[in-house]
Formats: structure tokens, sequence, C-alpha cells
């Protein structure tokens, strides 16, 4: 079917697969992005699908964890107080949802949101031939320091994981041999799987450009967005860009974009870090990607390269590596995984999550005429992207919410 033409602001994990699902449901979609594909967030992130693992950071007991972590140098949190208000707001919404009922609530609806992604990421590769993306089913092992910690989780288990020992985790992984010592043991999901994100995009723009509805990648950095009657009008610094309807993508970006126009997104950068190391002949890397649930440090296996990612630090919307915590991040690693990797040869990185207060993302109208919202994906938005790009196009084109969604919310005023 023929529809508008739509312009979609972002080309990130988001922004991309947001412009496929709507090139596929006869939209003229054109992407526009400052610095191409993916060289925001996307580029080099956990690469974890993690359908599994979806709760939101809002929760009981966190804000006095949060306490202890900020007391900690090597800790997984950052908080440099601003004189920003936007920070306070954020924070004052984030620690009134840190409860048990809020939690629970919003975890169930992202599961249902990660199922459904799940199935939208595997027609694109199976249906469309997105492949080279180092996709693999490699299973999941969160490992817990504690007795209780590790049995709260396996009561919360389905049938198909399992809870493995001290002796089980390091039998099955031998890269654990520094940190499988320090825990009490893991839960080990093998249906959870891992990819480059960055390769995933660059793969599904090929698609893209090959698509009839692709109008094109067009470079530019966004100044502005203008209300026009019906529509919205996108002021870049080299042209002005109008269609019928305009999605914003742009990640923690889309926060300052949309303000002009009245609208204040509940959105704050959640800075992490992350290490990418080629994996030799000699490194011993693990084979399923591990989690260290109390540091919040993730390692996984990318096709060739072992990428450890971790922290969330709140310090305002820099993408600049901070070098103490960069040097806290290798610290870490390679006391607890040395044989990983290549740590001399390791690559560092830092990008913003674009979080909500409550974790759960914004898909659909935005209130003004001719703009549509995609964004506040936060620490997942690569295990969302695929499923997110579909709910929107399906509002886009006035068709039912799909039916593994139906019921659930994720617009505006839900988050
Ligand atoms: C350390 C770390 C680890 C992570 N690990 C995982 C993980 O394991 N699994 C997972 O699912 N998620 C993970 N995430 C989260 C995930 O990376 C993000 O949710 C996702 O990349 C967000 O995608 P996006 O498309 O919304 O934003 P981005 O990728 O940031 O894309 C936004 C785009 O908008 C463009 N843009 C911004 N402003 C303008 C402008 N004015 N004009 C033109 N273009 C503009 C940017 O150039 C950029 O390309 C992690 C994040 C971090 C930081």
């Amino acid at each position: 079917m023929r529809r508008g033409q739509a312009i979609v602001l972002g080309a990130g994990v988001v922004g991309i697969t947001t412009a496929w699902a709507l090139a596929e449901s006869g939209w003229r979609v054109s992407l526009l992005d400052a610095r191409g594909v993916a060289q925001g967030t996307s580029l080099r992130n956990g690469g974890q699908l993690s359908y599994r693992y979806v709760a939101p950071l809002a929760d009981a007991g966190v804000p006095l964890k949060a306490l202890r972590w900020l007391l900690d140098p090597d800790g997984p949190l950052r908080w440099r107080p601003q004189a920003d208000p936007v920070q306070w707001t954020w924070l004052g919404r984030f620690l009134a949802l840190c409860n048990g009922a809020d939690n629970r609530a919003t975890a169930a609806r992202l599961a249902r949101l990660g199922q459904f992604s799940r199935v939208c990421l595997h027609d694109l590769m199976h249906g469309h031939g997105v492949q080279g993306f180092a996709w693999e089913q490699a299973g999941k092992l969160v490992l817990y320091r504690s007795a209780a910690a590790l049995g709260r989780a396996a009561a919360a288990m389905d049938t198909s994981q399992e809870c493995w020992d001290q002796a089980q985790c390091m039998a099955q992984e031998p890269a654990l041999d520094q940190l499988g010592p320090k825990m009490a043991g893991g839960i080990y999901s093998e249906d959870e799987a891992v990819a480059d994100c960055h390769a995933f995009c660059l793969s599904l723009m090929d698609k893209l450009q090959a698509h009839p509805n692709f109008m094109g990648l067009l470079l530019d950095t966004v100044q502005r967005l203008v209300p026009e009657g019906a529509r919205v009008s996108v002021v870049g610094q080299r042209e002005t860009y109008g269609a019928d309807a305009l999605v914003l993508a742009a990640g923690i970006a889309s926060r300052s974009l949309a303000l002009p126009l009245g609208l204040k997104l509940p959105l704050y950068p959640l800075k992490g870090y992350s290490l990418d190391l080629p994996i030799e002949s000699e490194h011993v890397a693990p084979r399923a990607s591990i989690t260290d649930f109390e540091r919040k440090v993730l390692y996984a296996r990318i096709g060739s390269r072992l990428r450890v990612a971790a922290m969330v630090d709140l310090v305002g919307q820099t993408e600049a590596i901070d070098q103490r915590r960069l040097q806290s991040l290798l610290r870490v690693a390679q006391s607890d995984m040395p044989r990983a990797g290549d740590y001399a040869r390791a690559q560092p990185w830092a990008g913003l999550r674009p979080a909500t207060p409550s974790g759960a993302p914004i898909i659909g109208p935005s209130g003004v005429r001719g703009l549509w919202l995609n964004l506040g994906q936060g620490a997942l938005g690569f295990t969302f992207a695929a499923g997110s790009a579909q709910l929107l196009a399906s509002q886009m084109n006035g068709q039912e919410t799909p039916e593994m969604l139906q019921g659930l919310s994720f617009s505006l005023e839900s988050v």
C-alpha cells in the first residue's frame, strides 16, 4: 500500500529498524543523521539481546544500594550533581518508581516487548536476509555473589533455565577461574543471544538501500524542528526537510530537539563504557555471555572479539571518556577475566543510554501533529529495537497493535 513520505531522524539501531518497518509498510522513507549509520550509542554497546533480563533499574532497595556503589571507587554508579533541573526531575521520578510494584509492572510490559522484538529480529534475519552481524544464541550466565541472591534468582526462574553452583559455573566456563571463586553460583539461560549492534545496523542499512520505498540516508545535523500545520519540518545545517510524518529517534538528543515544540521528554543520559578486545588462540574467553550481577559488568564474545560493558554514570550529556572510569573498568575486567582477550589492544568506548525514569520506552504519537516518537529504550535499545519499530509502524498506519503487545501502552503518558 502507498502511504506518505516520512523522515526518520536518527540512524541508530532504533531509527534504522523504524525506517525499515515504515518502508515495508508502504511509506517512502528517508533517514537523517549527523554522523552516519550507528555512530552514537548503537556503535559499541554490550551486544546482548537480553530478552529475559529486562527488569528496569528502578526497584525497591536500589537507593540504598546506590549509596554503597557511590562509595566504591570501582563501583558501577557515578553521580555528578549538576545545576540542571532535568537531572533532578529525572532523579525525583526515578526514586518515586523505586518500589517492587512499579518494577514488576514495567518488567512485565518490557518482557512482552522483548519477546515481540525477538520474533521481529528473527523475521529480519530469516525473512529478509539481514545477516553478518555475529548473531549467536550463546546462552547467558548471570552470576551472584551471595547464596541469598542466587536463591532469590533461582526462585524466579522458569523450567528452561538452570541454577548452577560455583563448581558447575567454573566447569562450564573455564574463563571463570578468577571470577568464579567470588560467586555463589549463577542462573544459566540457554536461549539468550549476543550480536554486534553496529554490524546489524550496517546490514539492515544495506537492505534498506535496496528497498524501493527507501529515499536515502541524508547526512546533516538537525538544528531544530518547526511545526507547520499538519507537519513538522526539519531544519538542518545544510537544508530544510519536509515530510508528511517525522519520527524522532535521535537517542538522547531527542530531548533537546523536542523541547522547543513544548515537549518535555523524560530522558536522561545514563553513560556507560565498553572495552572491545581481540580474542587470540591463547585466550580463554567465555562461551556464554556472562553478567556479574552485583557489579553490573557484562562480558560477551561477539565473533572473534570480547565486549566488556559496564557502568551507569549520571554526569550530563557528554560522550567523553573519563580516564578514571576507564582505568577502573580495565582494573575490574583484568582482575576478574584476565585471560579472556588481549587487554593491551582493548578499544575503549563510552555511550549515552537514552533512559526514561521507569525504563520503558516511548513509542507513539507525540501530541504535536506529524511528529512521532520512538525513543527511551535506555539500557536495552538493541534488544527492543526491532519490536519498537514494528509497534510504531502499526500506530502510524492506523493498524491494530500487534497481537503480542495488545493491551500494552508505551505512550508518552505511560512512562
Ligand atoms: C555501555 C553500554 C552498553 C549497552 N549494552 C546494551 C546491550 O547489551 N543490549 C542492548 O539491548 N542495549 C545496550 N545498550 C543500550 C543501547 O546501546 C541503546 O539503547 C541504543 O543504542 C539506543 O539507540 P538509538 O538509536 O535510540 O540511539 P543512538 O544509537 O544514539 O542513535 C541516535 C542517532 O541520532 C543522531 N542524532 C542525534 N542528534 C542529531 C541531530 N541533531 N541531527 C542529526 N542526527 C542526530 C546520532 O548521530 C545517532 O546516530 C548499551 C548502552 C551502553 C551505553
